[in-house]
């Protein structure tokens, strides 16, 4: 039997090893599941209803380890393990209030002998797989809405949450989703190959623009399968030259540096109005000498560890593409002393997009500062990215702002704000950011397929 070892970043410590899965058991689970499915869905939605509410007690009841195990795998800060776990409660609240009208059948007109209506049946079986960073979240905008809406979940987590995966789980089960009906998966990428060639009718993926496109051409061709992929991003925020430059450092700041930078929505890409550059520069690198790195198991901790080895090489690529192109090191630019994998929060100004560090996802605790001398010039550099997912403005002016947004290239734009998500509003990206959405009504739609009735009077 194969098996998975599951590591403490912040360390470098064998937490435990764990039964994997593998190709023929991947099969085994995606058959019962798809044999689990109609039953599922007939059940009337008050008992679907019911068992994730039971789910979202259970959160409730167990958030204390829920959230130690999420700190122990993949390195946050406990307080941020805590802040998600709290974060999910009002996302869960919202399917739950809206998944009655996603699925009530829409008489959409009617005349003398013709009645129009769209109803809307589950997809089937979904594959769910999914990111390490949110946990959470990311797992929860798919398989909270998919099972409420009649879906069975084939739920990948992560390799490296997988005991949050297995917790999740646990939790759903105790709460009455049955065991063929919502079906952990545990293993690494081949685990994830295994699930793309089973019987499945969609693909949810959370993860990176490598695997995103990795998934899309493993299912190209199967029309059968709706392909979802949520992807990294570039997000850029420009401060402009009537922003108050202290209150846009402190909210950049944290955009740039909460869960140690490793947000798909993170603040990676700064422009400053040449006015205020310097004042602004002053008050964000104040900002992050006030953010204490240590320990995640600390309540005080505000950047813990880099959750994946690899990504230490790639951030000291870019410290030294930006250094050999000219860029200024504000702060920090190195790896820390280990055990456990460990980057200084790094502050470059000077940037240019002849630079990795503001082209690439950086995905830790790393930022460039580029200053700029006008709007156009602002709005050419935000859009000068494959990437699409989020991107905001800080001004007093909120017509100059929302004119700026709304030529942005991005699904999420903010004013005056970061590194925020709603679940009233849609998530989405633009260009190499993804495909399809999670959250909103349209975020509970996305599982089910409408069908069009025309229907006359005999
Ligand atoms: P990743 O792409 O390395 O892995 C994601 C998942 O895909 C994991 O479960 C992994 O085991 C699985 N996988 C790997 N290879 C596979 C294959 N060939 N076939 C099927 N599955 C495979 O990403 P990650 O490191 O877990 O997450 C970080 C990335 O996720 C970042 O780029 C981040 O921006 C992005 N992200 C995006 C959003 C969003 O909402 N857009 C949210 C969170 C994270």
């Amino acid at each position: 039997m194969s098996t998975l070892a599951i590591h403490n970043p912040a360390t470098g410590a064998l937490i435990t090893e764990i039964p994997a899965d593998d190709a023929a058991s991947v099969a085994r689970k995606a058959a019962a599941a798809r044999a689990a499915q109609p039953a599922w869905a007939a059940r009337p939605l008050s008992e679907r209803v019911a068992a994730i509410t039971r789910f979202r007690a259970g959160l409730v009841a167990e958030i204390d380890q829920l959230a130690t195990t999420l700190t122990s795998e993949v390195g946050k800060p406990i307080s941020q393990a805590r802040n998600e776990l709290n974060g999910l409660l009002p996302r869960i609240d919202f399917f739950l209030a809206q998944v009655d009208q996603a699925l009530q059948t829409e008489q959409v007109f009617a005349d003398a002998g013709m009645t129009e209506q769209i109803s809307h049946a589950p997809l089937g079986v979904i594959a769910n797989i999914s990111a390490w960073n949110y946990p959470f979240f990311v797992g929860a905008n798919v398989f909270v809405p998919a099972l409420l809406t009649g879906n069975v979940v084939l739920y990948k987590p992560s390799e490296f949450a997988a005991l949050t995966g297995l917790h999740i789980a646990r939790l759903l089960h105790a709460a009455g989703v049955p065991e063929d009906v919502f079906v952990p998966l545990v293993g690494a990428g081949p685990v994830g190959e295994a699930l793309l060639a089973q019987d499945i009718d969609g693909v949810f993926f959370t993860g990176s623009y490598g695997t995103g496109a990795r998934i899309s051409q493993a299912v190209a061709g199967r029309f059968n399968i709706k392909l979802q992929l949520e992807l990294g991003g570039k997000d850029p925020t420009y401060v402009r030259h009537d922003a108050d430059p202290k209150v846009a450092a402190e909210s950049l700041a944290d955009g740039a540096m909460y869960n140690t930078g490793q947000s798909c929505c993170s603040v990676e890409r700064i422009y400053v109005h040449e006015s205020l550059h310097d004042d602004f520069v002053e008050h964000f690198l104040a900002t992050v000498t006030t953010f204490k790195q240590g320990d995640p198991l600390d309540a005080t901790t505000y950047i813990g560890a880099i959750t994946r080895a690899p990504q230490l090489a790639l951030l000291e690529r870019q410290v030294a593409d930006a250094k050999a192109r000219g860029a200024t090191l504000r702060t920090g630019g190195h790896i820390l002393p280990g055990p456990g994998n460990w980057f200084a929060p790094t502050v470059f100004t000077e940037v240019s997009h002849e630079m990795e560090l503001m082209r690439e996802e950086s995905f830790g605790p790393i930022i460039g500062i580029q200053k700029v001398s006008s709007d156009a010039e602002a709005l050419q550099l935000m859009n000068d990215t494959r990437y699409g997912l989020t991107a905001g403005v800080f001004s007093r002016d909120e017509l100059a702002a929302k004119a700026l947004l709304a030529q942005v290239n991005a699904g999420t734009v903010y004013w005056n704000c970061c590194d925020r998500v709603s679940p009233r509003l849609p998530w989405s990206g633009h260009g190499d950011s993804g495909v399809g959405l999670t959250l909103s009504t349209y975020g509970i739609s996305t599982f089910t397929r409408p069908k069009a009735w025309h229907l006359r009077q005999a």
